[in-house]
């Protein structure tokens, strides 16, 4: 777990919403605490280090733990989020929730049950993870480039060189469609080929075969714009039938 803790704050400083369980580190709180009704609030949480005094006689707070900022974020100098343990003996539900607060001391903070809190922190946990596995993979070598054509897509030994396809995804964005990708065989003296994918399957097209396919796609496109307008007519009698068919 990357979260970093901090040693105990000396002094947290009060937060808006939750009752500050001491206003100043003076000696005066060390009297407060020497009062005789301080007597009866022992023993303490193992985790409280801050006992109420006689504002708050009934408060608890654990010490901060903070989530440092990583190195070089500018304009940034406090952590990330920070955390306490804060438990009240006077709420209704006297157990202790986690006051998280993602900011500074001046930023809202949210209250986490304990489950909500463990919950989160698989969260955190898994967020750490990722980031680990992150700076691992920029280890990672770089697959070398084919020696023998700079649009080859294969890596390590081989024999036929493939690039990657050139294609269209199909309206529905499930597939490609109009596909094209360059191939050439080591074992036929590496002659560059294309295929192209037409309605299923591979058709070999040279140079001249490609602007001649590219053309006839040219022109049916015209045609589907054309296609377009008639239905674009079509919709808009659509649209006329349902409004005579509301008012009547
Ligand atoms: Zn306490
Ligand atoms: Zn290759």
């Amino acid at each position: 777990m990357s979260i970093e803790t901090t040693a105990p704050a000396p002094v947290p400083t009060p937060q808006a919403g939750r009752p500050a369980t001491t206003a100043a580190t003076t000696a005066t709180d060390a009297a407060a605490r020497s009062t005789a009704s301080a007597l009866f609030r022992t023993p303490c949480y193992s985790w409280c280090i801050e006992p109420g005094d006689d504002d708050e006689p009934t408060a608890h707070e654990s010490a901060r733990v903070d989530l440092a900022p990583p190195p070089g974020m500018e304009g940034i100098t406090g952590p990330l989020m920070h955390a306490v343990l804060y438990g009240n003996d006077n709420c209704t539900n006297p157990t202790p929730n986690v006051h998280l607060t993602v900011g500074t001391e001046d930023d809202p903070y949210t209250i986490l049950t304990p489950q909500q809190a463990d919950e989160y922190a698989d969260r955190l946990d898994a967020f750490a993870a990722q980031v680990r596995h992150l700076a691992r993979q920029a280890h990672e070598p770089r697959p070398e480039f084919c020696p023998e054509f700079p649009w080859c897509k294969e890596t390590g030994e081989h024999n036929v060189h493939t690039s990657r396809e050139l294609a269209l995804p199909d309206p529905d964005g499930t597939g490609n469609y109009l596909g094209a990708s360059l191939m050439a065989e080591e074992t036929e003296g590496n002659q560059v080929s294309l295929g192209f994918e037409a309605g299923g399957g591979w058709t070999g097209l040279d140079s001249a075969g490609l602007r001649a396919e590219a053309k006839r796609i040219r022109d049916h496109c015209g045609e589907l714009e054309k296609l377009a307008e008639f239905l674009s007519c079509e919709e808009a009698n659509n649209r006329l039938h349902d409004t005579e068919a509301a008012t009547r």
